[in-house]
Order: C-alpha cells, then sequence, then structure tokens
C-alpha cells in the first residue's frame, strides 16, 4: 500500500480556491459539479456527491559560564540538611554499561562502592546511539524566541540566555550536547534557574514549549550534585527484610506524575536521555499494560520515577514503590490530570502517604490553563512558589496557519483525500475526528483508497496506541486518524497539518488540537472542516482567527454575527469568561510586585498590560493583544513553501 501523493507546486490557498469549497454561500459556491479524486472516472452522482457540477471536468489535475552557582535568591530551606547528606547511606554500587530497557548503570546486588554521583559513568556507544539519534531538527527559534514569558513571585532569580550561565555539572551538559539542543526554549530560560536555587514552580506551559528539560535538567542535575542521600539505602534494607535476594521497594527520589500513558513514555524517553552517563535510573509506570513487567522492571532500581496517577497508587499499595525519600515531585498538564478526575489519587500519592511535605520537597507544577481547581491545588502543594507564565507556543501564534473551510458532512472524506494528496509523503498529517466509530470508519476508508494511515482511539489496546504512534512518527504511516482523547499530551514532533476533520465543541479543545502543530517554533497548518453542525463553536472560533490575525472567512463572520443576534444570552465558554486567566493570581488579589520581565523588557508593565500570557488559561485579557504585533505575515513562509 502506498501513500497516494501529488507533487504541490501550490499553495494552500491555491488549493482552496481551486477546490472552491469554500464559498461565501455556503456550498453553493460557482454551481460547478465537484468530483472527489476517488471517485472520478466513476458516477459520482451514484455516491451522493450530488451537490457539484464538474464543467471543467478536471480537478483531480491541479494539486496541491556558570554565572549562576548561586543566584542570591532564597535558599534557606537547605533540603540537603534533611535529604541530602551526599554519601550518607550510599552503599551501593553501579556497574556501568549495559543497561537493558531504560538507564544507563545496573545495581550490583550485594557491592558497596561510594560512587560520586556527579561524575560521568563511561560512554556506551550502542546505548548513545539508540538515545540520541533523530533528535530534534528544524527548529524555528527565530519566531519562537519572541513568545513572552512572565514571571512573578518573591525572589526571583534572573533568566538565563544559554545553558552555560547556569552550572548544571558535566554530565547534564554533555547530554545537552548530545540532544543538539543549541538554546534554552523560553520556558527553558525562566524554569531551569527557578528550579536549579530549589524554589517551588508553577508555570503555566503547553506540551511543545520545551516543559520536559525545563524540569528534567535543573532536577537531575540537583540529583546528580547532591547523590541518592538515604533513598538506595532505604531501597537496601526493604530487600534484606524480605530475605536477602527478597525483593526490593523502589524510593525513587524523584517523581512526574502526568496524565496518559504517552505522555509518561514521552517524558521517560526525555528522561533517559539526561540520565545517559549517570547512576540514576529512570522508570515508566502506566495503566493498561502489564503490571508485572513495570514491577519487574522497578526492582532493577528506580531513582526517577515517570507514573500515571492510578497505576502509581496500586504500585505503592503493592508495596513496590515507597515515596519517604522523594524530593523532587513534578505534576505535568495538572489540568488534564483534574479533568480526568486524577484528583482524589493525586492526593493520595501527595498527602496521605510518605512524601515528604510541601516545603521540605521541592515540588513543580505545569498546566496549560490555571483555573480555580489548579489555584487550589498549587496552594496545597506549593511552598512560596514563583509563577511564570509563558506565552502559547502554537495556537495562536504565527507559526500556525489556520484554515477553515465550510464542507458539508458528504463531503468531507472527498475533501480530505484532496488536502491529503497535497501533502508531501513525508509530512506528518494528524486528523481528528469525534468518535472511536468514525476513527474506525476513517481510516478504513482511506486505507482502501491506498493511503499509509493508522489511527488511535480509546478503544485500541496500550499496544495498539503504541503501535500506531510509532508506525506514524517513523513516517511509515504519515497519516494518524485521533479522537481528542487519545493525542491528548502527545508530543509528536514534525505534524505539519493537524486536520479537524470532525470540529470539536469548544474552543479549548480546539486551541489544544492545533497546538499539535508548529510545536517548538516550527511551522505548522491547522484545517478544520465547518457546517451547520458546528454553529456551537463560531463565535470562539471567530475571536481565535481574529486575535491570531488569520484569514477569517466571510460566512464565518456572518455565521458569528447571526449567532450572536439569536442568542444574546449566551456567554464566553466559561474558562474564557475571565476571572481566572492563566495569571497570577495571587497578584491580582494585591501581592507585591516582584514581576521580572523578559529578555526584551516587554513585560516590564507587569500584569497590568493586556499582552497575550498564559498557555490556554484564556484568562480576559489573553487574546486582549495576542503577542503585541508579531502576526505579520507577509514575509513568512507557509508549510507549504510559499
Ligand atoms: P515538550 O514541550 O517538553 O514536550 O518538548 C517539545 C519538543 O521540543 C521535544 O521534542 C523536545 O525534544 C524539543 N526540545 C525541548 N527543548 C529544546 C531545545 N532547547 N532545543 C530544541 N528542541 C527542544
Amino acid at each position: 500500500m502506498s501513500h497516494v501523493v501529488v507533487d504541490n507546486p501550490h499553495g494552500l490557498d491555491q488549493q482552496l480556491a481551486a477546490l472552491d469549497l469554500n464559498p461565501d454561500g455556503q456550498g453553493g459556491g460557482t454551481g460547478r459539479r465537484y468530483i472527489p479524486p476517488h471517485l472520478r472516472n466513476k458516477d459520482a452522482a451514484k455516491n451522493g456527491f450530488g451537490g457539484y457540477e464538474n464543467k471543467d471536468g478536471g480537478w483531480g489535475g491541479a494539486p496541491r559560564d556558570a554565572a549562576y552557582n548561586s543566584f542570591g535568591g532564597r535558599n534557606d530551606r537547605s533540603k540537603s540538611a534533611f535529604f541530602n547528606d551526599r554519601g550518607a547511606g550510599s552503599r551501593g554500587r553501579y556497574e556501568r554499561g549495559g543497561f537493558g530497557g531504560g538507564g544507563n548503570s545496573r545495581w550490583v546486588e550485594d557491592s558497596r562502592g561510594e560512587d560520586d554521583w556527579s561524575k560521568p559513568t563511561a560512554p556506551n556507544e550502542r546505548l548513545e546511539n539508540e538515545l540520541f539519534s533523530g533528535s530534534n531538527t528544524g527548529i524555528n527559534f527565530e519566531k519562537y524566541d519572541d513568545i513572552p514569558v512572565e514571571a512573578t513571585g518573591s525572589n526571583c532569580p534572573p533568566h538565563i540566555e544559554s545553558f552555560h550561565d547556569v552550572d548544571m555539572g558535566e554530565i547534564i551538559m554533555g547530554n545537552i550536547t548530545l540532544t543538539r539542543y543549541t538554546r534554552p526554549t523560553p520556558v527553558q530560560k525562566h524554569a531551569i534557574p527557578i528550579i536549579k536555587i530549589k524554589r517551588d514552580l508553577m508555570a503555566c506551559a503547553q506540551t511543545g514549549s520545551g516543559k520536559t528539560a525545563a524540569f528534567l535538567l535543573p532536577v537531575l542535575s540537583q540529583i546528580y550534585t547532591e547523590g541518592p542521600g538515604d533513598a538506595l539505602q532505604a531501597s537496601k534494607s526493604s530487600g534484606q527484610e524480605n530475605g536477602r535476594y527478597g525483593r526490593r521497594k523502589q524510593y525513587p527520589i524523584s517523581l512526574v506524575l502526568a496524565p496518559t500513558r504517552e505522555l509518561a513514555l514521552q517524558i521517560y524517553d526525555e528522561a533517559k536521555k539526561f540520565a545517559y552517563r549517570s547512576h540514576v535510573r529512570p522508570c515508566v509506570v502506566y495503566g493498561g499494560a502489564d503490571i508485572g513487567q513495570q514491577i519487574r522492571d522497578l526492582e532493577r532500581g528506580c531513582h526517577l520515577l515517570v507514573a500515571t496517577p492510578g497505576r502509581l497508587v496500586d504500585m505503592m499499595e503493592r508495596g513496590k514503590i515507597g515515596l519517604d525519600h522523594c524530593n523532587y515531585l513534578v505534576l505535568d498538564e495538572a489540568d488534564r490530570m483534574l479533568d480526568m478526575g486524577f484528583e482524589p489519587q493525586i492526593r493520595r500519592i501527595v498527602e496521605q502517604d510518605t512524601m515528604p511535605p510541601k516545603g521540605i520537597r521541592q515540588t513543580m507544577m505545569f498546566s496549560a490553563t490555571f483555573p480555580k481547581e489548579i489555584q487550589i491545588l498549587a496552594r496545597d502543594f506549593l511552598e512560596d512558589y514563583i509563577f511564570l507564565a509563558v506565552g502559547r507556543v502554537g495556537s495562536t501564534s504565527e507559526n500556525i496557519t489556520q484554515k477553515v473551510v465550510w464542507v458539508e458532512e458528504n463531503d468531507k472524506r472527498s475533501f480530505l483525500l484532496d488536502l491529503l494528496n497535497a501533502t508531501g509523503k513525508d509530512s506528518l498529517t494528524l486528523v481528528f475526528v469525534e468518535t472511536k466509530k468514525g476513527a474506525d470508519a476513517l481510516e478504513d476508508f482511506l486505507y482502501r483508497e491506498g493511503y499509509a494511515c493508522t489511527s488511535i482511539h480509546g478503544d485500541r489496546s496500550q499496544r495498539d496506541r503504541e503501535e500506531a504512534l510509532h508506525q506514524f512518527r517513523s513516517g511509515r504511516c504519515p497519516i494518524l486518524v485521533a479522537t481528542a482523547v487519545a493525542a491528548r499530551g502527545l508530543d509528536i514532533s514534525n505534524v505539519k497539518h493537524v486536520i479537524n476533520f470532525d470540529l470539536p465543541s469548544d474552543i479549548e479543545e480546539y486551541v489544544h488540537r492545533i497546538g499539535r502543530t508548529g510545536r517548538v517554533g516550527n511551522l505548522g497548518l491547522a484545517t478544520s472542516f465547518f457546517n451547520d453542525k458546528n454553529s456551537n463553536i463560531t463565535k470562539d472560533l471567530l475571536d481565535i482567527l481574529v486575535e491570531a490575525k488569520q484569514e477569517v472567512p466571510s460566512w464565518l463572520e456572518s455565521l458569528a454575527y447571526e449567532h450572536q443576534h439569536k442568542s444574546t444570552s449566551r456567554g464566553r465558554s466559561k474558562r474564557f469568561s475571565g476571572g481566572f486567566g492563566a495569571r497570577d493570581y495571587r497578584q491580582a488579589s494585591g501581592g507585591s510586585g516582584g514581576f521580572n520581565s523578559n529578555r526584551s523588557g516587554r513585560n516590564a508593565g507587569g500584569h497590568g498590560g493586556n499582552r497575550g500570557f498564559g498557555g490556554g488559561g484564556f484568562g480576559g485579557n489573553f487574546y486582549n493583544d495576542g503577542y503585541g504585533g508579531n502576526y505579520n505575515h507577509s514575509g513568512s513562509v507557509d508549510w507549504w513553501g510559499n
């Protein structure tokens, strides 16, 4: 089966014009009859595409320095006094080299040693190739650098401009070189020094902003400098209690909680890179997979654990994991975790077990939005934290070209084929549908039409989902049909085109979806099929397009106008209604200033300004000014090369 490809000498605009599916008259248009590619040379009328007339007969032809050892900020928590007596209890020895499936060194049961965790272990060429091949290309930092960041809270350290501005030690610096991360992303510039001086952090940043490395680099750097402390001895003692060769309970030094297995796996993959040539062994546990295998992996040693909340509670209840020495806690995509109903498990893990309390452990929370529930969690879990608001990478940024096209339900499949034909075969396309059944049906259809595609949705087994993702990422199946839930939190880099085959009913979901493209400064395209079924999203969609300085179809404007006059009582969706936005609510209640303007000093106005911060909280002022005149598309190149 091959992916049907037609070279694309034209831009999307030309293609859309050629398709003529975007007439102001909602499907009326020129009166020409449209014959979809898979029905060309067939009788279109029989197949229910009777609305168009192909008078021209030829639709198919037109394709398509270490300055920050101390930041001088508050550092009086002295975690080291409690937990970081390096060497104490560190009686284990690690054998360098072959560490199957997850780390770089192997625990040797009965050996003792005093290894210095800050020194790199011997290189391993095979592992190095495995971890670092294919890392990260095509970053459009020129545009990415403009994303505004606002830091609030007392004694906030200055941000860095280069990874060399902060001393993260030999191991981390070596691994940064291997990943080919040449410079920090905006969230990294701010978060790394904050975490490095042991401050708690609440960051509003999306997946795609580089937030994983923003917390992994400084956390791992601290673990390397401070050594394992009591964690190793605790694990060893638990083994002895269970008999000489008894099963060890693991006491991770750092815990990262994530909402989905896919995100957990991505964080784990990134952790393996930055744990290369170190004594730290990362592990991952998530639901829907064989627990026995995960337990066996944990028993080989676990210093950094990435987990979904439900599976972790299970592991704790089985006595496989103890959090007594967990000095670093990260909650990633906290809003998603709450949306998915994980709050009881999160509180069980953080508050009702043996984890060191806030103020003793260091806690970092990342969330795309900052609604009230997240603020409460931040208040309960974080101590005197610094709040970071990172401007959105995707969605309303200039990295993504957003197109909304009127397509009747019956025409969606054929129009999709036209778009796919216009896409280069190396480009990854993510197609969102509303239902699991819809995902299966569309995948079958595309398959029958000869396209290399795959799909993920909630009914797929874990293995199937991982396999599908792998096929997609590797480019073997460059088209992925997905439901929104299945795609949540995924970092699928190089996605060039997100297609909303079915638009979602709420705008926040739209923003999340289109954020799958244009990641970390890459350019991307999002095309949405709109028809009568989507009238509930009209106004919000229009607002988003206008704020992002995108082309607005005139029919959408008319519809929004009509809609507004029909339902005057209808306000904007809850998250857009002002109140809590992705801003430090402590500031709103008259807290002290302490804003740190970013490099360009653009934020000197503090929170009273109306720039576009917030990574999706969309509080009252998120869209007031977007990113302040950065949306000049005139000189920009779209991903079609125009
Ligand atoms: P995240 O927001 O953590 O999901 O990261 C999104 C993508 O950006 C991942 O593929 C990272 O490998 C990549 N990335 C993170 N930091 C950098 C950096 N400083 N330079 C280049 N790529 C990066």
